[in-house]
């Protein structure tokens, strides 16, 4: 059975240990030890990651009675062998200020609004809280924050008890023990008292800070994520660097970056209407002028166009646009990039296309995909090289029906 240390020394990060088992676990390697400080993961706490002789463990979790120590590969331990271990404190702090920062908002939340928590998740980039709400005000958050913060500043002191479930009222608990025997009961200071196997720190004003960057729907409910700790620090850093390049890029005070966006924008959508306009004033233009010079074949007018060079998305714009009250028939293509073409066929007026003929004689020239119905048929090919051969050969099927 592995010593636990952890709880006694939350604050140690080496130790000396025996190895009492090396075992394969999945697709990883674990080791047990007489004794650790390694969290093995629970209660929305990751397990800890350190060294062990001269491994890497990637991760700790429970084994009944033992605690494992996972490695990726199996690590070259003897059982019996004494090892000198250190904690990856860097992670382990970070979680400790993730889990406390947890307690402290849980407890502000349930005091000051009557709000429960029901799931926690401290994951890699922000912790989660689920809470028994579909909703929770921008006025609400502005709150929490502030009572979180205020009781971080107020440094309080946090500490854990071991206690049998008969020595205490669970009815003082924020929430009911998952546990029935012995229970460890975390306080802080007046403010909230709780059953939790996880690691904390010894005073709130260790968690730094907390920031609420969102709110998200979930089962029905919300889940606010938090930014704790070194990552609330981390965060205000790059939203600094955001706000900064912001105020540059539109020559604007922090407070009116928002109002110049939102002009942009308007700006952005009003160009775009124009240059919609401007696109269709384009292609009937270009049609219609094609259409003036174009061949006629038994009174239809016959248009076969390269449009390559040409702004992109022309013949999108022109399919929207074909004329009326004159007979045609056109055949337009227009190279995209280096490796495909986009074509289109339509006709007009009392003009017709047998599409099937051009389907059979005509889509393998340009490797051609797509189709459409009556008098519109459109696609891409991908074999640029046989544009001429297709325009070409259209012209011929049109000549002959
Ligand atoms: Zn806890």
């Amino acid at each position: 059975m592995t010593e636990r240390t952890y709880y006694q020394k939350p604050y140690e990060k080496n130790w000396e240990a025996v190895v009492t088992a090396v075992l394969p676990h999945k697709k990883l390697w674990a080791v047990t030890l007489d004794s650790t400080l390694c969290y093995p993961e629970g209660g929305g706490q990751p397990g800890d990651r350190g060294v062990c002789g001269s491994y890497t463990i990637i991760d700790t979790i429970k084994g009944g009675d033992e605690v494992l120590h996972l490695f990726a590969d199996k690590p070259k331990l003897k059982v019996g062998e004494k090892v000198s271990c250190t904690l990856d404190w860097d992670f382990r702090f970070d979680y400790m200020q993730q889990h406390t920062g947890q307690h402290i908002l849980s407890g502000v939340m349930y005091r000051e609004l009557g709000i429960d928590t029901v799931s926690v998740h401290q994951g890699e980039t922000y912790t989660t809280i689920e809470v028994d709400r579909d909703e929770v005000s921008g006025a609400e958050i502005e709150l929490i924050e502030h009572h979180a913060n205020s009781m971080i500043t107020r440094n309080l002191e946090i500490w854990c008890d071991e206690k049998s479930d008969e020595e205490f009222d669970a009815g003082t608990l924020r929430r009911a023990p998952k546990v029935k025997g012995m229970i460890r009961l975390v306080t802080i200071d007046d403010c909230d008292i709780v059953a939790c196997g996880g690691i904390h720190t010894q005073r709130t004003g260790e968690v730094g800070l907390i920031s609420c960057i969102g709110v998200e729907p979930i089962r029905g409910r919300v889940r606010l994520v938090f930014m704790i700790g070194k990552r609330a620090y981390r965060d205000y850093r790059e939203k600094n660097l955001i706000i900064s390049e912001l105020t540059n890029l539109y020559s604007a005070k922090q407070h009116e970056i928002v109002t110049q966006a939102q002009q942009k924008v308007e700006q952005i959508k009003e160009l775009q209407c124009q240059i919609s306009m401007i696109e269709k004033h384009y292609a009937q233009k270009l049609i219609n002028s094609a259409l003036a010079s174009a061949d006629e074949v038994q009174g239809v007018k016959l248009v076969v166009l390269d449009l390559t060079g040409e702004p992109s998305g022309l013949l999108k714009i022109i399919s929207k646009t074909l004329p009326e009250g004159v007979s045609f028939v056109i055949c337009l293509l227009q190279e995209n990039s280096p490796s495909t073409v986009q074509w289109l066929i339509a006709s007009g007026g009392s003009a017709s296309i047998d599409f099937n003929t051009v389907r059979s004689e005509l889509f393998s020239l340009i490797g051609a995909k797509g189709g459409g119905r009556p008098p519109l048929w459109q696609g891409v090919g991908t074999k640029v090289e046989g544009k001429e051969s297709f325009l070409a050969a259209f012209t011929e099927i049109q000549k002959r029906s």
